[in-house]
């Protein structure tokens, strides 16, 4: 048996919590290298103790003595802060998971890439931001990306074996989120405690929000974009409220492949630590006899005009994305907080993108700076006049 080491980036996460089961069940196979978190010490020292780990990370440096101190007679490093951040991420381990959420994923991710390891990539904002900067890290040293994202994911997997030349056009689902059936007037009135209660998967409160605006499918759209080698007119977006078909890709012969499974995240991390192998899992075999039926119907792009902008941001290109990317971060934020209302989260970012055209960044630095500056101009559009 071959031992493979693992550092997870967003360790206390809900895609760190599903990554750290599924290792669990086959201790003895890994080796973790480093955990990270933001704030939750408890948790990360807890997690760190569990898995032997080397380094344990958190973001906050305020929070260091508290890790240091539940880490006391371990043995396990304790850090904090983003250059620690960085540092860990670009420790040697066979495979780096990507999980933190939110552009603050970016730094660690790149340095991940740049040591040339194998990066099961869950922070869809770091490549949304990032875009052509870490696809050509990817290239320069050698990386491989694996998508963790349910679609891409799916995607990766119907694309394995055949050439990407005889694709005529990949199909993202979206289960629609929690609003899916809402009208424009009940959307005005959407509650972060309503948005963040996803039908179909269970995850942290930023993607369920994304969700439920539908912002999380334009940034896999963009995602897409960059992970597959189709043009955008090729990329589309159906609603399918059970989650079961993840992904589709459609061949020039008429044949469409598409993945199927539970709605459950471990199902494409399971493909991403066991690649290019399989292995076993705890989740629910698919029953499609008991589900029944599979529905899909085109996106209402009135209602959620999230895949709309992003669609624009990925055809305008250069710095774009990252604006919608680092707008939307902040206007979530701010509804989640009560700050404003659900249905201003995509006008916020609509404006943002009207009034704010950077110049496209040309390395990691200025995807940094882009994302700053366009954080700060979204909070000041957001102030009462
Ligand atoms: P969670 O909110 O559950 O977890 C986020 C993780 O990132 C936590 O470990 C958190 O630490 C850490 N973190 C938060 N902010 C920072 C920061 N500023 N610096 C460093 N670390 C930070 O998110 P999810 O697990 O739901 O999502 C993670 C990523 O995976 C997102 O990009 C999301 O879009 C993507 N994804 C998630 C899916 C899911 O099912 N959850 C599905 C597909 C993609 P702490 O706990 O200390 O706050």
């Amino acid at each position: 048996m071959t031992i493979r080491s693992i550092s997870i980036l967003g360790a206390t996460g809900s895609i760190g919590a599903s990554t750290l089961d599924l290792v669990r069940r086959v201790r003895g196979q890994w080796r973790v290298i480093a955990l990270t978190a933001h704030g939750n010490v408890a948790e990360l020292a807890r997690l760190a103790r569990e898995f032997e780990a080397e380094i344990a990370v958190i973001a906050d440096e305020a929070r260091l003595p508290e890790l240091r101190a539940a880490l006391a007679g371990s043995g396990i490093e304790a850090a904090a802060g983003t250059a620690a951040l960085v540092e860990a991420s670009s420790r040697p381990a066979d495979l780096t998971i990507a999980a933190i959420v939110g552009c603050a994923g970016l730094a660690p991710t790149m340095a991940a890439i740049e040591r040339g390891g194998m990066v099961g990539l869950a922070n869809k904002e770091a490549l949304v931001s990032a875009g052509g900067v870490m696809t050509s890290a990817v290239a320069r040293h050698g990386a491989t990306l694996l998508p963790v994202d349910s679609e891409h994911n799916a995607i990766f997997q119907c694309l394995a074996g055949n050439d990407p030349a005889h694709v005529r056009s990949i199909t993202l689902t979206a289960s629609g989120g929690p609003f899916r059936d809402w009208s424009a007037e009940q959307l005005a009135t959407a509650t972060p405690a309503q948005a963040v209660k996803h039908p179909n998967w269970d995850m942290g409160a930023k993607i369920s929000v994304d969700s439920a605006t539908m912002f999380n499918k334009g940034l896999e759209l963009i995602e897409a974009h960059h992970l597959f080698p189709v043009g955008l007119d090729a990329l589309r977006i159906i609603v399918h409220p059970q989650s079961i078909v993840h992904s589709m890709v459609e061949y020039r012969d008429g044949s469409t492949l598409a993945q199927l499974g539970p709605s459950d995240m471990r199902v494409p991390i399971a493909a991403v630590l066991a690649w290019p192998e399989r292995m076993d899992t705890p989740c629910a075999p698919l029953d499609l006899g008991s589900i029944g039926e599979l529905t899909f119907r085109a996106p209402d792009e009135v209602r959620f005009p999230a895949t709309r902008l992003a669609r624009a941001a990925a055809e305008a290109g250069g710095a774009a994305p990252a604006v919608l990317n680092a707008a939307n971060e902040i206007a979530v934020a701010a509804f989640l907080a009560g700050q404003i209302a659900f249905n201003r989260i995509a006008a916020h970012v609509e404006q943002l993108l009207s009034c704010y055209v950077p110049p496209a960044p040309a390395c990691l630095a200025d995807v940094v700076a882009v994302d700053a500056e366009a954080r700060q101009r979204a909070l000041a559009l957001m102030e009462p006049a």
